[in-house]
């Protein structure tokens, strides 16, 4: 984008064109229109008829479709860990949303393989996460590694994030509103890494990834499109450690996973 773009309005006008491009919108027609007190309005039209976009540039320098669109084109064609990089820092020290100001220590971005085969979804960091900025390092976060570890793969095989990347206090469950809020950050981290799988954990990712309303058993055990990837749903190790009789179903959740993957499980004993 233009190196005079004031930095908040290209932050915006970015977070907005990635907005639209997760509807599924790529094509954006620009007109301008000069203002009394502004000396540039630009005007981005999507070719999906969502809402136009109404910048106002006050430093008048004009912004061509190809400056519009550069910084998605850099993100997708760029090196997964540079890519990544990038979506951490368009989060910065975040407040968009109510969490920044109660009580999160910081943010907790995701972990991994940038090139994952599998990528593993929780809901939201818990008091280890917030303290340690990693998902999944508690108790839960045991029981993922072992259950990755089942699936012959180590942790640092896979990608693992949450729906949401501040602690919610007491632990208690997302709100809706963060969960949109925080959730483009998430999807850019997926384009970004390209998993060829997708597990949620649990019915808050399921429900925010799919959109549907329905009771885990239900969810669990199938395949899901997820914006072309493959999405299974299976119980979230945090419940897992208060009803361990559903391991037996989760296994077969990884299962149907790892058979998709093409990967055997390891032989009992081997590591
Ligand atoms: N539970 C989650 O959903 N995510 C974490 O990172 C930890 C616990």
């Amino acid at each position: 984008m233009s190196a005079y773009l004031d930095p908040q309005l290209r932050r915006a006008l970015a977070d907005r064109v990635r907005y639209y491009n997760d509807l599924g919108i790529y094509d954006f027609y620009r007109r301008t229109a000069d203002s009394g007190n502004v000396k540039q309005q630009v005007v981005l039209e999507t070719s999906g008829g969502a809402s136009p976009l109404l910048v106002q540039a006050s430093r008048g320098e004009d912004l061509s479709q190809e400056e519009l669109s550069v910084d998605m084109r850099s993100e997708r064609n760029s090196d997964p860990v540079s890519a990544l990089r990038l979506i951490r820092e368009d989060i910065g020290d975040c407040t968009r949303c109510r969490l920044h100001k109660q009580g999160r220590k910081q943010i907790v971005f995701g972990v991994g393989n940038p090139d994952a085969d599998l990528m593993f979804i929780g809901e939201a960091p818990g008091a280890d996460e917030d303290q340690q900025g990693e998902p999944f390092v508690g108790r839960a976060g045991q029981l993922l590694n072992n259950m990755i570890k089942a699936m012959g793969l180590r942790r640092e095989d896979v990608y693992i994030a949450n729906i949401i990347k501040c602690r919610p206090p007491g632990n208690r469950t997302p709100e809706r509103d963060e969960c949109e809020t925080c959730s483009p950050f998430l999807m850019r981290q997926i384009k970004v890494i390209g998993p060829k799988a997708i597990v949620a954990l649990g019915a808050v990712a399921a429900k925010t990834l799919l959109a549907i309303n329905a009771p885990m058993s239900e969810l669990r055990g199938r395949w899901y499109d997820f914006r072309g990837t493959k999405l299974a749903v299976t119980y979230h190790p945090a419940f897992l450690l208060r009803d361990p009789r559903q391991k037996k179903e989760t296994w077969k959740d990884l299962q149907m996973v790892m058979k998709e993957l093409g990967m055997k499980a390891p032989a009992p004993g081997a590591e």
